[in-house]
C-alpha cells in the first residue's frame, strides 16, 4: 500500500442529486427552470451543420464569448477570463491568486466549494462566522489574510451585502486579491463590477448557469483589472488552453444568449415573481424565510426537522437541497422553480404537515 503513501487525498465537493426520470420536481441545485434563449437553440443548430469545425483546436482565449461579453458589460477585453462554468474560473483563480502564507478569508457558511478548493491547493484559510442571523460582518475581514473570496448574494443564505459594505472590504485589503462570486446578481442586488476600474485587486466572477438556464452548457467567466487576468491566464495556459477554453458550441450559444436582453430580463423578472409569492406561502405554513436576492430561499421550520422535511420531499419527486453542515443543518434550500412546480411543493408540504 506504499503508493498510497504519495497520493493527494482530498475530501470532494459534493454537488447536489441530478436525479433522471418522469415526473420529477427538482429545486435542488439552482437550475434556472426555464429554457436558453431561443437564439441559444438557433446558435446549436447552427453549429451542428459545421460539425467538421471539431476536427480542429478551439480558439484558446475563447475570442468570440470575450468580445460578446465586452460588449455586453461595456468591460475592455483584457479585463475578462472566461472558463468551463464559474466552478472552473474559480478554482483557477485559487491557484493564481492565493499564494500567500497567510490565510485566505471566506464565510464559514457559503459555497462549500471553497473550503475543498483550498484544500486541493493547500491554501491556508480561515473561516469567517457569519453572524446570527447569517450577514457578513464586514469588519471581520479587517484582518491579516493572503486572500479574501465572498459569494454575493451569498449562497446557500440568499442574502445580499451591499455595495459600500463590499467596497468597504476590497479597500481595507489592497495587498490581497477579493474575488467576489456573482453567480446570483441577477436575481437581486447591485453588482461590484464598476468597481474593477478602480481596484486591481478585484475580481468579480460570473456565470450563465443560473440567470440564463445554460448550468449543461459551462460557461463562466470573471471580470478584472488586466493585470490580474493576465495572471489568470498565464495559469490557465500553463494547464490545459482548451479544455478550460471554449469549445465553439458554448461560445455561439453564450453569445446568443447576451444578445436576447429582452428575454433575459422576462426570465429573472418571473423568478423573482416566483420568489415573492413562494417566501409568503411558505411564511404561512410556518416557515422562516430569509430575505433572498437569489433564485432560491433558505429556510427553517420551528415545528418540523428539515432533514426530516427533505426526505418526505425525496419520496415525492421533489428534491430540496438539505445541508448536513453545523449551523444549517435545519435549514432547506429550495430552488425557485415554475409556479407550477411551485404548487406541487405546497402541496406536498402540506400533506407532510398534515399527516
Ligand atoms: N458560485 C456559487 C455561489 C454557486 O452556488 C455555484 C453553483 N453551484 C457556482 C459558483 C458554480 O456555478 P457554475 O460552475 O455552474 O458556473
Amino acid at each position: 500500500m506504499s503508493w498510497e503513501n504519495n497520493i493527494h487525498r482530498v475530501v470532494p465537493y459534493v454537488p447536489g442529486e441530478q436525479p433522471t426520470g418522469e415526473g420529477i420536481i427538482k429545486l435542488n441545485t439552482n437550475e434556472n427552470p426555464y429554457p436558453p434563449a431561443p437564439g441559444v437553440e438557433k446558435a446549436l443548430r447552427d453549429m451542428a451543420d459545421d460539425y467538421a469545425i471539431m476536427r480542429k483546436y478551439p480558439d484558446p482565449e475563447a475570442g468570440m464569448l470575450v468580445r460578446a461579453l465586452s460588449d455586453y458589460y461595456n468591460v475592455p477585453d483584457e479585463s475578462i477570463f472566461v472558463g468551463v462554468g464559474s466552478d472552473d474560473v474559480l478554482a483557477m483563480s485559487f491557484l493564481t491568486f492565493f499564494d500567500s502564507d497567510k490565510p485566505l478569508l471566506f464565510p464559514d457558511i457559503t459555497y462549500s466549494f471553497y473550503e475543498v478548493w483550498a484544500d486541493l491547493f493547500r491554501i491556508p484559510h480561515k473561516q469567517i462566522p457569519l453572524r446570527g442571523d447569517f450577514t457578513i460582518d464586514p469588519e471581520a475581514y479587517m484582518q491579516m489574510n493572503g486572500g479574501i473570496v465572498i459569494a454575493n448574494p451569498n449562497a446557500p443564505t440568499s442574502l445580499y451585502l451591499d455595495i459600500p459594505a463590499i467596497e468597504s472590504i476590497i479597500a481595507a485589503n489592497l495587498d490581497s486579491v477579493v474575488i467576489v462570486d456573482e453567480a446570483y446578481i441577477d436575481f437581486g442586488g447591485e453588482s461590484a463590477l464598476p468597481l474593477i476600474k478602480r481596484y486591481d485587486n478585484l475580481l468579480v466572477v460570473r456565470t450563465f448557469s443560473k440567470s440564463r438556464s445554460m448550468a449543461g452548457a459551462r460557461v463562466g467567466m470573471a471580470f478584472g483589472s488586466p493585470r490580474l487576468i493576465s495572471y489568470l491566464k498565464d495559469v490557465k495556459f500553463s494547464i490545459n488552453s482548451y479544455t478550460m477554453s471554449h469549445d465553439v458550441i458554448r461560445m455561439g450559444a453564450a453569445s446568443a444568449a447576451l444578445s436576447d436582453k429582452e428575454y433575459f430580463e422576462d426570465v429573472v423578472e418571473r423568478i423573482i415573481a416566483t420568489r415573492t409569492d413562494a417566501a409568503a406561502r411558505l411564511r404561512d405554513m410556518g416557515f422562516k424565510v430569509l430575505d433572498s436576492s437569489t433564485n432560491f430561499l433558505f429556510v427553517t421550520h420551528p415545528d418540523h426537522r428539515a432533514g426530516d422535511i427533505y426526505s418526505a420531499l425525496k419520496e415525492r419527486r421533489i428534491y430540496v437541497r438539505y445541508f448536513n453542515r453545523p449551523r444549517i443543518d435545519d435549514h432547506l434550500r429550495i430552488t425557485i422553480g415554475t409556479p407550477e412546480e411551485m404548487e406541487s411543493l405546497y402541496a406536498a408540504l402540506k400533506e407532510i404537515f398534515d399527516a
